[in-house]
């Protein structure tokens, strides 16, 4: 995803190197190109400027060093910057003293919700948990087969309204799934819920209704990383119609420029846990601010 931005910006450093000494001058220019290169791969304006600033005032102030040379001081703050955007630190799921944990999932149609929801529930049943998949998406037709199919992929067991019953009431199938979890000694509830092709009012109110419901430990607000700039306005919208507690970055094995993985952090206020790379459901890791900004530098 960030093949562009990664080469932009090793090129940009390497020009850097074998200078002796940086003048104010080397520093605003190498500042000049890495602005260019975070705003061609579709980074969020004031996540750009902010990072830039940072990067001027810590390059310009930077203590001699004997153990970096110029240009590696100059890589070292852009990591540690890049690192900062993405989080800082690795944020794990937070699981409730008294199970069942409960994790709403959040977003927009297509942002990869009930893929990750067989993801998420894989990754818990490897590490020894025993999650339950519960179908509150009774928007989209086949949304609840389709968690059923990928609960079965992952080998757990997924609660769903009763066929022939009509729509159903989401918020009902939420606070029953709850109710079986304890009863069946679940320990982990994964909630999906209906997302739309856009933002509207009735499902903002709908997964609100759901997280007050439910009253989950965490809800992941599921992302697609393709969808550029959209991405950020569709996080500010999900912030302030139902809120959450951690970011989800899907379809990062795409060729999109990928700025939304890099502004969604920063943006929101919020720190990205886990990112998805590919259809498969072993296609899914912990999200590392580290391991992300090494990539993107190469
Ligand atoms: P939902 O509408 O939010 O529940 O989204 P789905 O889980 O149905 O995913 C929409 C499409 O994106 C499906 O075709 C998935 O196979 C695909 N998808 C989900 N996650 C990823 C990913 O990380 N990478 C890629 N390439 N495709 C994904």
């Amino acid at each position: 995803m960030f093949d562009t931005l990664s080469d932009r910006l090793t090129s940009v450093l390497q020009n850097l190197r074998g200078k002796g000494k940086l003048t104010d001058a080397d520093i605003d220019a190498t500042a000049r190109e890495i602005r260019i290169a975070l705003l061609e791969a579709d980074v969020a304006l004031p996540v750009v400027r902010e990072f830039i600033a940072h990067v001027k005032e810590r390059a310009k102030g930077a203590e001699v060093s004997e153990a970096l040379n110029p240009a590696q001081q100059v890589i070292k703050i852009v990591n540690e910057e890049l690192i900062g955007i993405l989080g800082g630190e690795t944020r794990r799921l937070s699981l409730a003293k008294n199970p069942p944990t409960v994790i709403m999932l959040a977003g927009l149609q297509g942002s990869g919700k009930t893929t990750l929801a067989g993801k998420l529930a894989l990754f818990l049943k490897k590490q020894g948990h025993a999650p339950l998949l519960v179908a509150c998406d009774l928007q989209r037709p086949n949304a609840v087969t389709q968690l059923q199919v990928v609960g079965e992929r992952a080998g757990v067991q997924t609660f769903a309204p009763e066929p022939g019953n009509g729509v159903g009431d989401p918020v009902d199938v939420a606070r029953r799934g709850i109710d079986e979890a304890k009863h069946a000694q679940h320990d982990i509830v994964i909630v999906d819920t209906a997302g739309r092709l856009g933002v509207d009012e009735e499902l903002m109110k709908q997964a609100a209704d759901i997280r007050d419901a439910v009253q989950p430990d965490e809800i992941l607000f599921v992302v697609d990383a393709m969808i550029g700039q959209d991405a950020v306005t569709t996080a500010e919208a999900f912030r302030d119609g139902v809120g959450f507690t951690g970011v989800v970055l899907t379809k990062l094995d795409g060729d999109a420029r990928g700025g939304a993985a890099l502004s969604v952090r920063q943006v929101t206020g919020q720190p990205i846990l886990f990112a998805s790379n590919g259809e498969k459901l072993e296609d899914f890791d912990t999200f590392h601010p580290d391991r992300m900004a090494s990539r993107i530098l190469g």
